[in-house]
């Protein structure tokens, strides 16, 4: 029998779609990364019966924040999913009747408070819930009086993006945990892809934040679940203004689009375990394999260099850990990608300026070789 794992032609030719290799890292456009067996065992095993899915959250749920070290947590449909329904959370606490009034916060706290600073893609998830977005201080900064003096009568919830704690002009999260505790206001972090080394995942709950959300995706779980984790009552709150019970309970709730699948459920603590649990040199070791595979079919190519490197989250070039080649010549590498991504299959990477990186942290085992032959042959013919 063919493993879940190998690509067959068929799925693609009958939907339309070309199969693509993904030389670019976790992108939610290109669906995330490839699930491990372990993961997809635990789709598969789920997918044969019906569960009562608010038992299935709470218990998974409770496995995750024991794992994680919170009161609570609880699945979302990825990580923007749960910044609403963390955001919606803090608005309504355990007020039903607010459950199903949102996005209208009418008698309700509704101010979301940001840092200038820390405006990014994702606190749009926040205005979903009806809330509004009050940014402290300007493009040059905020101060601690600055975000003391946003803080209002009609405050909800601090955000802080996770990634950008700490960016130059802003104040570090300890800090603008201590001022919105001090009003009694509760903060939300953003910490999509902020999972390794795996206890760091701590890192935002032992400064105090009330609610931390991660997305799936960058632990290599599916593309679509993520989770929430943090104080008890918010939990709480995040289960009763979700998807579920819209049907059998007493509200028609805000939360009823973000609907999980019991397979998704699963596979997001599967997922999440084994990265908890798994040899991460190993997983390193793993791409700077594949990595050097690639750089040796550019070898001996004239002014072309192929340098193992770091491809960050907010895509930037680092020394280390090894998770990409960055292949440098007298090429343009817009013209290298196009070419690569008009192969069948696609070979899609990432041209940044007068580089051509191509990320293996995201590429099925295997498909480094495919990568190889067509990178040398393209390269060649561009330089
Ligand atoms: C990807 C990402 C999200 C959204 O996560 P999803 O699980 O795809 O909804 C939020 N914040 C950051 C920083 C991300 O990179």
């Amino acid at each position: 029998m063919r493993s879940a794992m190998e690509p067959t032609d068929d799925i693609f030719d009958q939907l339309g779609a070309r199969r693509v290799i993904n030389g670019c890292g976790v992108y939610t456009d290109l669906g995330g990364t490839i699930l491990s067996e372990p993961v997809w065992a635990a789709m598969t095993a789920i997918n044969a019966s019906a569960v009562h899915m608010p038992e299935l959250l709470d218990r998974s749920g409770e496995r995750i924040a024991s794992w994680l070290g919170t009161e609570a947590a609880r699945v979302t449909p990825g990580a923007s999913a749960a910044i609403a329904l963390g955001t919606a959370a803090c608005l309504t606490g355990m007020d039903g009747e607010a459950w199903e009034r949102l996005p209208d916060t009418t008698g309700l706290k509704a101010e979301v408070v940001l840092q200038q600073r820390h405006h990014y893609k994702y606190d749009r998830m926040v205005r979903l819930t009806g809330a509004r977005l009050v940014f402290a201080g300007d493009e040059a900064g905020t101060t601690l009086e600055q975000l003391e003096a946003a803080l209002g009568p009609d405050t909800a919830m601090l955000m802080v993006p996770g990634h950008l704690d700490r960016k130059p002009g802003t104040v570090p999260v300890e800090d603008v945990i201590a001022i919105a505790h001090r009003h009694a206001v509760p903060v939300l972090v953003d910490a999509a892809y902020l999972n390794y080394p795996v206890a760091r995942m701590r890192r935002f709950q032992e400064a105090g934040a009330d609610l931390v959300c991660f997305s799936a995706k960058y632990f290599y779980g599916p593309n679509s679940g993520g989770l929430i984790c943090g104080r008890r009552d918010l939990i709480a709150a995040v289960a009763g203004v979700d998807f579920t019970r819209y049907e059998s309970g007493n509200y028609l709730t805000f939360g009823r689009p973000f609907k999980l699948d019991r397979q998704i459920v699963a596979g997001t603590v599967a997922a999440l375990q084994a990265w908890l649990t798994m040899d991460h040199e190993e997983r390193w070791a793993g791409y700077a394999a594949k990595v050097d595979l690639i750089a040796a079919s550019l070898r001996g190519l004239p002014g072309v260099t192929a340098e193992p490197a770091f491809f960050t989250m907010d895509e930037r070039l680092e020394p280390a850990p090894v998770n990409c080649l960055a292949v440098r010549g007298a090429f343009s590498p817009d013209a290298v990608a196009d070419a690569l991504a008009a192969q069948d299959p696609r070979i899609m990477t990432v041209p940044l300026g007068d580089v051509l990186v191509i990320a293996v942290d995201a590429m099925r085992d295997g498909d480094e070789q495919a990568v190889a032959e067509q990178l040398g042959a393209v390269v060649r013919r561009y330089t």
